[in-house]
This record gives C-alpha cells, sequence and structure tokens, in this order.
C-alpha cells in the first residue's frame, strides 16, 4: 500500500508526522508500510521498556485476554491485586490506586494532596511544581507543567502550582505559604531534555517538605520501572517521597499509569476517585510482567551497563563533532548539540533508518528498549556519526 492510500485526514490533526505508517516491530526494530527497517531509540516515547512485540508482554496480554478482561473496577481482580502487591514490596509506598496513563495518575496525585491539605493542613491545595517540568496534558496537569509552550493555552489555568526552579532550594523555599500542600518534582525532567534533579536537591527537598509538613510527590512516569537502572528513579538519592506516580514503561507498550502512596497520605474516601478501566485485568497482567522481567536479577545492572555504553559512544560523537553535554541515567539519555538542529537531525537520521528524538530543539534523547543489545547501541551511534557528518556537509555545502 502507498502511504497516498492511507486514510491518514480522518485523523485529527494534533503534530506533524512523517509520511510513514508502521506496520511491524520486533525488539528494537520497526518496519514501516513498503518493509523498511528501522532501529527505534524512541520506544513509543520510553514505553515499551521490553521491545516491541515483546513476548514477555504478548503472553501476558493473550493469556488473560482469554481468562479475563473487565470485571468493573468496582470488583476485586487477581492480576491488579497481585501487580499492587509487586510495587509495594518493591518500593517505599504502601497503596496503589491503578490508571490508563500518566496524565490520569498525576491528576490522582493532584486530588490526593488537595484531599490530604482539607484534612489535615486546614484547606492548604497549591502544589509547587518547577518551570520546565512536564506532568500531561489533562487541563490540571498542564496547568501543574512548567512547559513554556503551554503557558498560554486553554486559558484559565487550574489555579494553585506556582513553579520553582529545578535544583534552585531556596526558589521552593521563597513559594511555601500556608497555602502549600506539596511539592511535585521529576526525578529527571525527561520532557525538557533529561535535565536531571541532583541528589542534594532531592534529599534537600526532602528535608524542607518533611519540616514544612508537606508532601513530597515524585513523578516517575518517564524515570520509574527500570529506565534509569535503578527500579524507581528516586533510590538513586536514597530518599523516601510520600507519593510517586508511574505511567510510560510501567505497561511495556500498553495503556496502564499507577498513583502510588505511603499509608498516612492515603485519605481518598469511597467516591473520591474512580474509572471505568482502571485497574482491568488485562493490563493489570502486562504490568506484572513488565515487573518481573524488570526485577529480575541482573536485567537493572544490564540497564546501566548498556547506558554507560550508550554514554560513552555519545561522548566520542561529541568529541569529534564539536557538540555539546551528554546526560542521562541508565537508558534515559540525552546529547546537547550546541545549535538548534535537533528537528533536522532527527529528519536525517530517519533517512538512515534510526529513530530518535528532539524533545527541545538543541537535543536529542535517546530512550532505546531496555533491554536493547550492545550491538544496536554501537549501530545507532555509528549511524549517528554518518549523519552527522552528512548535515555537516549540507550545512556548509
Ligand atoms: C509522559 C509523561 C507524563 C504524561 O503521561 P501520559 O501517559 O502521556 O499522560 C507525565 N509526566 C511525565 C514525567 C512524563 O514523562
Amino acid at each position: 500500500m502507498k502511504f497516498a492510500d492511507y486514510p491518514v485526514h480522518a485523523l485529527m490533526e494534533i503534530t506533524a508526522r512523517p509520511p510513514l505508517v508502521f506496520t511491524r516491530g520486533e525488539g528494537s526494530w520497526l518496519w514501516d508500510h513498503p518493509g523498511k527497517k528501522y532501529l527505534d531509540f524512541v520506544q513509543g516515547w520510553a514505553v515499551n521498556c521490553l521491545g516491541h512485540a515483546s513476548p514477555v508482554v504478548a503472553r501476558a496480554l493473550t493469556e488473560q485476554a482469554a481468562k479475563l478482561v473487565n470485571p468493573s473496577p468496582g470488583f476485586h481482580n487477581a492480576p491488579a491485586l497481585e501487580l499492587a502487591r509487586r510495587i509495594t514490596e518493591a518500593s517505599v509506598f504502601d497503596r496503589v490506586f491503578f490508571a490508563n496513563s500518566g496524565a490520569e495518575a498525576n491528576e490522582g496525585a493532584i486530588k490526593l494532596a488537595r484531599k490530604w491539605g482539607a484534612k489535615n493542613r486546614g484547606g492548604a491545595c497549591e502544589i509547587i511544581t518547577f518551570e520546565e517540568s512536564f506532568h500531561g496534558r489533562t487541563l490540571a496537569t498542564m496547568s501543574a507543567s512548567g512547559k513554556p509552550a503551554f503557558a498560554s493555552l486553554f486559558e484559565p489555568k487550574v489555579p494553585g502550582f506556582p513553579k520553582a526552579k529545578l535544583n534552585d532550594l531556596e526558589s521552593v523555599e521563597r513559594l511555601i505559604t500556608d497555602r502549600t500542600v506539596a511539592v511535585m518534582i521529576e526525578p529527571i525532567q525527561g520532557e525538557a531534555g533529561v535535565i536531571p534533579a541532583t541528589d542534594e536537591f532531592l534529599r534537600a527537598l526532602r528535608a524542607i517538605t518533611r519540616r514544612e509538613g508537606l508532601l513530597l510527590i515524585v513523578d516517575e512516569i518517564q524515570t520509574g520501572v527500570g529506565r534509569t537502572g535503578r527500579l524507581w528513579g528516586y533510590e538513586h538519592s536514597s530518599i523516601a517521597p510520600d507519593v510517586m506516580t508511574l505511567g510510560k514503561g510501567f505497561g511495556g507498550g500498553v495503556p496502564l499509569a499507577a498513583l502510588v502512596a505511603r499509608e498516612e497520605v492515603c485519605c481518598f474516601e469511597h467516591g473520591d476517585q474512580g474509572g471505568t478501566f482502571n485497574g482491568n485485568p488485562l493490563m493489570a497482567a502486562v504490568g506484572c510482567a513488565v515487573m518481573e522481567a524488570v526485577t529480575a536479577d541482573g536485567f537493572l545492572e544490564g540497564v546501566r551497563e548498556r547506558g554507560d555504553y550508550l554514554m560513552s559512544g555519545l561522548r566520542e560523537l561529541s568529541a569529534r563533532f564539536g557538540l555539546g553535554e551528554v546526560r542521562g541515567r541508565g537508558l534515559l539519555v540525552a546529547l546537547e548539540l550546541g545549535r538548534e538542529i535537533g528537528p533536522r537531525v532527527v529528519e536525517f537520521a530517519r533517512e538512515k533508518r534510526v529513530l530518535i528524538n528532539s524533545p527541545r530543539a538543541g537535543v536529542l534523547r535517546f530512550m532505546p528498549a531496555l533491554n536493547v543489545g550492545r550491538s544496536e547501541i554501537a549501530e545507532v551511534v555509528g549511524i549517528l556519526g554518518d549523519t552527522m557528518r552528512e548535515f555537516e556537509q549540507v550545512q556548509t555545502s
């Protein structure tokens, strides 16, 4: 089938998409409609943590689909209970509420914090978030986000999200008032271009929020479930947050998210929170399979080892072409280009059958499957070298 024969005009236009239709995937590889093969280091936006068409995900889906898909969120089901047990046993948290997207999990965190403030802090409802942060695309989570492109959209915003500066403790302290109930932070700002909160900053934030009686919410939708080389991103700084949200890689490619909290914070009353598809056994069964794979012996060591390998390859590339910083943790990695050429480099790389993304014009981001092979990393770095050489030739000619 030719691209022109696909009914693309039946879709609402929300972003510029290249004229390709992907029809099949396997591990780190994707095939488009004419059958061309691509090395994929986007992986559905850090979603397919076990790669495309993972047999682990496929088995969980098919076995559960034949057993029970949805008894309703008003009844218990075994996969949801099992997944909640796995998460609480492997983290500092006690209880889980399942959702279908990261934004929905964050909405839940915002509601939980506001409820907790109504009960315990005299109606305090403000949640301090950070400039450049990204928490989702619902009205409240866009309001919570510090992404500059969101600032003027869909007014009026949901009030109650003052913005501090990342890694600047004083900027947080200045915003704390009687109305403050929580601080919400990404351990690494993914959409901003892989900008880490420092371990010292996270520890200081935990100390201040404890001292002031505020909740600390970590948005681990991008950093959770092994992406940074540890199961949860907060582990790198050895803090114990009060609330965590999960999404993206948590479902290994299927829509699954979670709001996770310590017992003392779990103050929802019946009727406060819910959702028709939430905690359905089909998605929860996949979550269980993903958790089992990611917590298997040696898996996270492998993520750290291949993350280091990717970063060292990119550092060589950066030195060779006079680019900027390489940063990240595990397999969430960014390369600064030093110029606003990201979107064009992404296009050049796609011509060479490598898929990467540019969350900001001066940055490339790499978020391969957590089980990506060393040879696939070497291939991407090699092709990116060819891409940069060709790009420079085009620029100077
Ligand atoms: C992707 C992302 C979200 C939003 O998740 P959706 O599933 O797209 O709603 C929220 N927070 C962070 C840190 C993310 O990376």
